[in-house]
């Protein structure tokens, strides 16, 4: 491998990060520059063990009108479901 290619893996690994970052409730901009800046396995490294953030998670999904929360146990569930997969609750089709 030339430094070109290097360089461009390097970027590649860092997208990757930043969104893996973003998946677990962070900020893929936070993700992106410190795999950058460090590099793409510590980067990794720490996405890794860090714990996703489920609030955030869960806001997002609610705001993109995927999931739901079931009004029985309060966990996310799709919005097309009538029974929750969680504790079974019979819900309604329309978001709450
Ligand atoms: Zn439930």
């Amino acid at each position: 491998m030339n430094g070109f290619e290097i360089q461009f893996f390097w970027v590649v690994a860092s997208l990757i990060i930043g969104a893996w970052s973003y998946n677990k409730g962070g900020s893929f901009i936070a993700g992106f520059a410190f795999s950058l800046l460090l590099s793409p396995p510590i980067a990794a490294l720490i996405v890794a063990v860090r714990k996703p953030i489920t609030s955030e998670i869960e806001k997002r999904e609610l705001a993109k009108g995927s999931m739901k929360k079931c009004p029985a146990c309060a966990e996310l569930i799709r919005v097309e479901a009538t029974k929750c997969r969680f504790c079974g609750e019979k819900v309604s089709e329309q978001a709450s």
